[in-house]
């Protein structure tokens, strides 16, 4: 047996699994130790069996990306399961993944389900949300946008406007609302005499998800899991705003804050109590009117994103 001493991290386990692995230690004879073992039973421990070592070996990117977000994971038990599963692709079967009732492949789907909360720093501060957002890895979003996209508007704000996503402005410049979709809802919310500084604004999922279209990027709609997965940076920060008034714009984050039962064109404008806020109300998302068919359907979403907006700035001045 043999006590391998590591960082908690990814790139330490890889690099002294690797080593092992061109060693010919198997899996039953390491014992991993982080850090997080305190007292080391080193001295139990004796000269680990070598099996044939193997010096040439692929495995599949996906074991990569889940090993490296399963990394991230508190479970003390997941780097010898990393090595299980990594032995047992390279000695075993180069395609175990995809053997999902597997007991070791099973539990290595549940370490890597995609999620901020390894990322999410306990704080009293939206600005420490806001520096740490950048160095989020919790789904794979991050690697095809530009940046994170986090809030603007104070921290004391009565009113957050949650949306879904960042778009193609809001990836290059990095704040939520500023390309078109964002003059839409500027030219609403001017017209029901709220103002934008006053307001929170941020989005369910704060990195750009797009297809390419030759040079242009164009938006798809962020994945169930990946809606989940973006989730704790959401809760965090309105725990720390706590506003009187949540909209959530667009069905997207209507659907993730007030279940998928929800339906917003049945359900628009409405006011809900929710466990985001004491009054919460959903409305069609600015986009939908740059989106809509011809000038008749443009005409109906802003009414309807203009007319819930005037009700959140009726609510604002009787409170
Ligand atoms: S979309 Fe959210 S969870 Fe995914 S990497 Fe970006 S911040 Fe993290």
């Amino acid at each position: 047996m043999r006590e391998v001493r590591i960082d908690p991290s990814f790139e330490s386990w890889q690099s002294a699994a690797r080593s092992l692995l061109r060693e010919g230690i198997s899996p039953d004879e390491v014992q991993w130790n982080d850090g997080s073992i305190v007292q080391s039973s080193l001295l139990t421990l004796s000269a680990p069996r070598a099996v044939e070592p193997v010096t040439e070996y692929r495995v599949p990117a996906r074991f990569v990306d889940m090993a490296r977000r399963a990394a991230t994971n508190a479970d003390p038990q997941r780097w010898a399961l990393l090595y299980r599963v990594l032995w047992r692709i390279v000695r075993e079967n180069h395609d175990l993944l995809d053997v999902e009732r597997d007991i070791d492949v099973a539990r290595l789907n549940e370490l890597s389900q995609p999620t901020a909360r390894p990322f999410v720093p306990q704080t009293q501060s939206v600005d420490a949300l806001r520096e740490a957002v950048k160095e989020c890895r919790g789904c794979d979003l991050y690697k095809y946008a530009t940046q994170a996209v986090f809030s603007r508007g104070p921290q004391d704000a009565r009113v957050a406007l949650v949306g879904e996503v960042p778009g193609d402005q809001e990836d290059l410049r990095g704040a939520p609302f500023v390309g078109p979709a964002g003059e839409v809802l500027d030219r609403a919310l001017a017209e029901v005499q709220l103002r934008r500084e006053d307001l929170y604004v941020t989005n369910a999922v704060k990195h750009f998800k797009f297809e390419r279209v030759g040079k242009r990027r164009i938006h798809k709609t962020p994945a169930p899991v990946e809606v989940a997965a973006c989730r704790p940076w959401l809760e965090s920060e309105l725990a720390l705003v706590r506003p009187n008034i949540v909209v959530c714009l667009g069905a997207t984050a209507a659907r993730s804050m007030l279940g998928d039962q929800f339906r917003l064109m049945k359900q628009h404008g409405q006011w809900i109590e929710s466990r985001w806020a004491p009054r919460t109300m959903a409305t069609i998302h600015p986009s939908a009117v740059l989106r809509a068919d011809d000038p008749p359907m443009q005409e109906r979403n802003y009414a309807i994103l203009r007319d819930d907006l005037r009700k959140v700035a009726t609510e604002l001045l009787g409170s």
